[in-house]
């Protein structure tokens, strides 16, 4: 159970009838309210999450303002080398990217299939960032790598880590931003309840990510359903991302699927880029060039800028 305090009055009140009631609570500062959370009175339907607690957040990243006109984080599935990111990071800087995306730790289905260059991948980032001036988003996928992340702008949790309630909880004691995906196999209420986790260890900088779910429709990689975007959207104040490389699978429905997502409400965009897609060590079907990157990026904007004006 959840109980809100929005001023300091407030605060003594409720502090002072949970003592009296010896009921067991923690409090937590979130944004500009107090939050009591206890273990007891059953879970009631209050959420962090939710619009009814707070309208819209904006998440900050370095200077970017997440959940203000549309975010787009770019760059390849994996860090192959330091050379490669470097190059992808130039260009996705000038195709009109706001960020850099890589994968460094990589949750991969094969054990035999490329990890990722681990903490290396990581310093070859923070060398693209010095160069370009892009902040980075980067999986982690266990608290223990968390001393790799120091100069990482944006936590990414991937969809197989969705429901790892212990990393979820870890990143809810930090400061640092989270972009969290939705677990492959989970409903859109579901991945909003995995954001509860972070909210209510304190920490509000999350943005919401989906990136389709596993369905029985196999014409895509996973199966993309813009009314998750659209609920999410209409159900909680937190920033909403979409992945339109891995939900498709493939590079020729990249375009569409950004389009629809920015049409759904979508406040970032997430998309895989490679200079030598067919050459890529993971993802390679679903990596767009940057050439395709930049045209996407005119349109998801161009679009996103009519569907806010008021008509
Ligand atoms: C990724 O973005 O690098 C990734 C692995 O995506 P997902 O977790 O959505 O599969
Ligand atoms: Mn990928």
């Amino acid at each position: 159970m959840i109980v809100i305090a929005k001023d300091d009055n407030d605060r003594k009140m409720i502090q002072e009838d949970m003592e009296k009631s010896g009921s067991e609570y923690r409090m937590i500062r979130l944004y500009d309210s107090y939050v009591f959370i206890s273990p007891v009175g059953g879970e009631g339907d209050e959420r962090l999450y939710s619009k009814k607690f707070r309208d819209r957040s904006i998440v900050e990243v370095s200077d970017l303002r997440i959940g203000e006109g549309l975010t787009v984080a770019a760059g390849p599935c994996s860090v192959e080398n330091e050379e490669m990111i470097l190059d992808i990071a130039r260009s996705v800087k000038a195709a009109g990217a706001d960020m850099i995306r890589g994968g460094a730790f990589k949750p991969r289905t094969s054990p035999y299939s490329f990890q990722g260059l681990a903490e290396r991948g990581i310093k070859y980032l923070v060398e693209a960032k010095e160069e370009t001036g892009l902040p980075i988003v980067t999986e982690i996928m266990n608290p223990e790598y968390y001393r790799y992340f120091d100069d990482v702008d944006m936590l990414q949790v991937g969809s197989r880590n969705a429901q790892n309630f212990d990393l979820l909880r870890f990143l809810g004691k930090q400061k640092k931003p989270v972009l969290l995906k939705n677990g492959m196999g989970n409903t859109a209420k579901e991945w909003l309840e995995t954001a509860e986790y972070i909210l209510s260890g304190g920490n509000g900088n999350v943005v919401i990510c989906y990136r389709g779910v596993r369905g029985i429709e196999n014409s895509t990689r996973f199966t993309m359903n813009v009314g998750s975007i659209i609920y999410a959207k209409s159900e909680t104040h937190l920033p909403v991302c979409a992945d339109p490389s891995h939900a498709s699978g493939r590079r020729d429905f990249v375009e569409s699927m950004a389009l629809a997502s920015v049409a759904a409400g979508a406040d970032m965009l997430e998309i895989e880029v490679h200079n030598d897609p067919d050459r890529a060590l993971s993802d390679a079907e679903q990596q767009i060039t940057p050439v395709d990157l930049k045209r996407i990026i005119g349109k998801a904007r161009a679009l996103k800028k009519v569907l806010s004006q008021k008509m």
